[in-house]
């Protein structure tokens, strides 16, 4: 590895020397402590990881030089959803894939040789000559996953998720309130958008359903395995 990066490291200043841009020793320090590690970091990770290697250089500064890195085709720029942006290594002739867990942020790696041939089939199906592609699965981790309860109320259930109603725990209000709303134990749910503030929306049959975080504690649900893909 460390030869490796000790290759890319001088790859990388034959390209900028060319570029005449400054400030050198400081890009090369950059990418050094990049080439490093073999995270998905943030500006804020990169930020730290200088700090401990000794080097106190602008945020700005290491924006701009992380941006130069996937200009020149050392990283790679992620845009996960909810997450602030993130740099990985760009491997040349190796390609991934992700698995982003929603609820610690965690970011797992696969390749798929059959997954890979099937996207390139089903673009050139459609006579579409495919460039690039991202396959980015939203969901939980095992640890997190781990931690859940197989029963949980409502508002712990996360967007895109397939839930069934168990129990109704609030009082008569709460009760009577679900009622008007068509909600009963056994029925189905999909949580259409729960981002951990204000109201749920949730598909109950062909409804969307609007609901606030109170009432949605009362209701105890677990997975449903039906319509659950991963199950
Ligand atoms: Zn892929
Ligand atoms: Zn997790
Ligand atoms: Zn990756």
């Amino acid at each position: 590895m460390i030869n490796n990066n000790h290759f890319e490291k001088s790859n990388f200043r034959i390209l900028i020397e060319k570029d005449n841009i400054g400030r050198m020793e400081e890009r090369l320090n950059i990418i050094d402590t990049f080439l490093d590690i073999e995270e998905h970091v943030t500006l804020d990770d990169m930020m730290q990881l200088l700090k401990k290697a000794g080097y106190d250089y602008q945020p700005d500064f290491v924006r701009q030089c992380l941006n130069r890195f996937v200009e020149h085709g050392f990283a790679q720029k992620k845009a996960f959803e909810g997450q602030s942006p993130r740099y990985e290594h760009h491997h040349l002739g190796k390609h991934h894939d992700h698995l982003i867990c929603t609820k610690c942020g965690n970011i797992l790696e696969f390749d798929n040789d059959d997954m890979e041939r099937l996207q390139l089939k089903i673009a050139s199906n459609l006579g579409f000559h495919m460039l690039q592609h991202k396959m980015e699965i939203y969901g939980l981790c095992s640890g997190c996953m781990a931690e859940r309860h197989p029963l949980m109320p409502l508002v712990m259930a996360k967007s895109g998720e397939n839930v069934v109603i168990k129990d109704i725990t609030g009082g008569r209000t709460v009760r009577n309130r679900l009622a008007s709303m068509g909600l009963r134990s056994g029925d189905s749910l999909e949580i259409i958008n729960n981002n951990g503030q204000g109201r749920l929306i949730v598909g109950h049959g062909s409804t969307r359903l609007a609901m606030g975080r109170g009432v949605a504690q009362k209701i105890m649900v677990s997975l449903d395995r039906q319509n659950t893909q991963s199950a």
